[in-house]
């Protein structure tokens, strides 16, 4: 058209769809919905995931790239990305829980995701029977016929306790129950639990995946068409959707996971090596001491053991306190996954409120230290907690 004025020509831009060449990097699709010319097609894309694009809150090509790549990495069908870990993991609950089901879930649970389900309990009547991570026995008894899920993670926080992903996946097949597996702490470099049984793996994609401390996110992994698609049709209406920018920055950072992790692991194996052999320090968790009460079942089922360990110093809360302010490399925040190494001291600011017998009810005890390493040079790092632990400081 070239009898328009310049008020619809700024309106109406011109397209350019690329043709004999096509960009490298993934396009950030920046866009809050899509033109069609068939409004079946339309219709038929607000009906199924595999359909054509409609609008953001449902899906994005951008953020499609990145579901397609964590499924592949994950060995599932299908993916569905949300603006949050919690986003993620909230939109499964919601779209597989009604009143008067019954969840099964592991006692060491990530924080906000132990906090939801006391809330579906409290207001939603929803009941939640608690096991351990490793105890098939104890999710066989559990299982009622109104269980919608059993809900493990591959990594515990901050203990690192490994859950037996074939063992209690093998218990919830014969229950005819589904497996639901938080993967964070693991990343699919070290674990693929859809490879053991699981039915659904969920991310936080602002800790390992996206892996530079830049974005929040979250993706659940289906292994089969069903489940995506029942939990696709609730996250279209949920609105946990991510930006398309946070999930380029998400690709971009999935594109150096495997360097990243190797990175991570060899890491965590000096520090919690060293931090083992150090008089200051009480204990070390991490699966790949052979003292973690992990270990045997970690060595069968873990090619490696992750970049998150926890530390008991010797001089309790006190110690926690001055060895988080000494340090200079490593850095004191929430979170992990970065390439920045991050520490966290539970009893002076996640826990600073909980008394040391509710600590100890936790499993953490008042000189706990999480440390996620990131991937400086060992030396550095190690340099950085000798000083902040020797007593002549
Ligand atoms: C961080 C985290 C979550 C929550 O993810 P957000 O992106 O913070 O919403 C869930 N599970 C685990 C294991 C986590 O570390």
């Amino acid at each position: 058209m070239t009898d328009l004025r310049p008020d619809t020509r700024v309106v109406h831009l011109p397209k350019v769809q690329p043709e004999g060449s096509a960009p490298i990097s993934t396009p950030i699709y920046q866009t809050s919905g899509f033109l069609f010319d068939d409004p079946a097609v339309f219709a038929d894309g607000m009906d199924r995931p595999d359909g054509a694009f409609v609008y953001g809150r449902y899906s994005n090509p951008t953020t499609r790239v990145f579901e397609e790549a964590v499924a592949g990495l994950e060995g599932g069908v299908a993916a569905v990305a949300a603006a949050t870990g919690m986003g993620a993991i909230n939109t499964i609950f919601l779209a597989l829980l009604s009143p008067g089901d019954h969840v099964v879930a592991q006692h060491s649970l990530y924080g906000g995701t132990g906090h939801m389900l006391e809330e579906l309990e409290a207001r939603f009547g929803i009941s939640v029977t608690y096991v351990a991570e490793d105890d098939p026995e104890a999710a066989r008894a559990a299982f009622r016929p109104e269980t919608r899920f059993l809900y493990l993670e591959t990594i515990a926080n901050p203990m690192t306790q490994v859950a037996d992903l074939p063992g209690m996946c093998a218990a919830a097949r014969e229950a005819g129950v589904p497996v639901i597996v938080d993967n964070t702490f693991a990343s699919p470099i070290v674990c693929r639990p859809i490879e053991h049984g699981a039915s659904i793996v969920v991310h936080s994609s602002t800790k390992y995946l996206s892996g530079h401390a830049d974005i929040v996110g979250g993706i659940s992994v289906f292994a089969d068409h069903e489940l995506h698609r029942k939990v696709w049709k609730f996250h279209c209406g949920l609105g946990a959707a991510p930006d398309p920018f946070a999930s380029w920055l998400s690709l971009r950072g999935l594109q150096t996971l495997p360097l990243r992790m190797a990175r991570h692991n060899e890491n965590a194996r000096i520090m919690a090596a060293r931090f083992a052999e150090h008089p200051a320090v009480a204990a070390v968790h991490w699966p790949g001491l052979p003292t973690h009460k992990s270990h045997a079942l970690a060595t069968k089922l873990l090619p490696d053991f992750g970049g998150v360990f926890s530390i008991d110093l010797a001089g309790g809360r006190e110690a926690g306190v001055r060895f988080m302010k000494s340090l200079k490399v490593a850095l004191l925040a929430p979170s992990l996954g970065g390439v920045e190494t991050l520490v966290l001291h539970p009893a002076s600011t996640s826990h600073r409120s909980v008394s040391d017998a509710a600590l100890a009810a936790a499993g953490i005890n008042p000189g706990t230290v999480r440390i996620a390493v990131g991937i400086e040079h060992p030396e550095d790092l190690w340099a950085d907690f000798a000083q902040a632990l020797d007593p002549a400081r």
